[in-house]
């Protein structure tokens, strides 16, 4: 029989995942990350003191000692996603989301406006991975928006780039935050005060620079779609001094991937025409996807189940 060949788009857990089940089944597997390391998220999200070099390499090392070859340093568009489809039996895009919603407030261009993955990047570039000496410095209070993990991470990371204040703002109550109560307390012990039901509407500045965050007071509604209860403005506001503003309200595609509009997309995000399992089928017949860039913003549970699901498709297909 022929060999397979696989390429995989992104070294998250899903596209690990997918790679390592894969190469015990004899299917060549070349991996693309526009990183020069593996793990995704994994490695520059979340910071050290929640998941180790050490934990991530368990996921990175097998699929390298498999014969898993990484092409790092690739960072690929639809156009590259549907040539590798020419020259790969199988592409499969697992490349996640790695943009942060904008806050879309008055203000939110100011100096001391910081995107949350940006701000964990930067510092996990420095202090988990050793790649630069570029630890974000912060002096004063950081005012984070959201409430889920990357909120609860953002938070955690300011705390230990410098700030001497630390408020998370979160529009709903602390029933409704997205993120695990493990997390909240790690944050509270960390020091992070938790403000619910505040909805930031404004940021103010001095000479260009962050000086305050104008916050509409909340109260709950009607459950919405998510069955949540509704956050609903009371027409009452508080301002909170603060030095910096970190944007953690949701993470979304990269939406200059999609430079063709062949592979069938929602708002960026892969739509699937068919699955088996966790494995789903883009628009392009030997394209697949998986993790976080075809399910929103999971875990990496989620990913890897992506991933071995992928890897069970062909491995069945294919009687391997
Ligand atoms: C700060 C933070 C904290 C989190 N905490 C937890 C947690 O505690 N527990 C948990 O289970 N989950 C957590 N998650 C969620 C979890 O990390 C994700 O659900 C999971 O990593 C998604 O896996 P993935 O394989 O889909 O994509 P990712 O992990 O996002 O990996 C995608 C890979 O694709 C690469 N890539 C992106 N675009 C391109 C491109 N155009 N070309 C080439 N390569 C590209 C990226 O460099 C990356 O390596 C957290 C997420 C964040 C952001």
């Amino acid at each position: 029989m022929a060999e397979i060949k696989v390429a995989i788009v992104g070294a998250g857990p899903a596209g690990l995942a997918a790679a390592k089940e894969l190469l015990g089944k004899g299917v060549k597997v070349d991996i693309y990350d526009r990183e020069n390391f593996g793990g995704g998220v994994m490695s520059f999200g979340i910071p050290s003191f929640r998941i180790k070099m050490e934990a991530i390499a368990k996921q990175t090392q097998p699929v390298i000692d498999l014969g898993g070859n990484f092409i790092f340093g690739k960072d690929l568009k639809e156009s590259d996603f549907l040539e590798l489809a020419t020259k790969y039996d199988y592409v499969y895009l697992a490349f996640g989301l790695t943009k942060v919603r904008h806050l879309g407030i008055p203000g939110d261009n100011l100096d001391g406006v910081l995107n949350a993955l940006e701000f964990l990047r930067q510092y996990n570039f420095d202090e988990k991975l050793g790649l630069t000496t570029n630890r974000p410095k912060l002096n004063g209070t950081a005012v984070v928006v959201g409430a889920g993990n990357v909120a609860m991470d953002g938070a955690r990371v300011a705390v230990r780039c410098g700030a001497e204040k630390t408020i998370i703002a979160y529009r709903r109550s602390r029933e409704e935050a997205p993120c695990t109560a493990a997390e909240m307390k790690q944050a509270e012990d960390d020091g992070v005060v938790l403000k619910f039901l505040t909805n930031p509407v404004e940021v103010y500045g001095k000479d260009g620079k962050v000086c305050g965050v104008k916050c509409e007071v909340m109260e709950l509604g009607e459950p919405d779609e998510s069955g949540r209860r509704r956050p609903v403005g009371t027409g009452k506001f508080e301002d909170i001094a603060c030095d910096y503003v970190i944007s953690a309200i949701g993470q979304i595609p990269d939406m200059d991937v999609w430079n063709v509009g062949k592979i069938a997309t929602d708002h960026g995000y892969i739509k699937a025409v068919a699955n088996e399992g966790e494995s789903f089928q883009t628009s392009v017949e030997n394209i697949y996807t998986g993790g976080d860039i075809v399910k929103g913003a999971k875990t990496i549970g989620v990913a890897v189940k992506c991933g071995k699901d992928f890897a069970k498709m062909i491995i069945t297909k294919h009687q391997l």
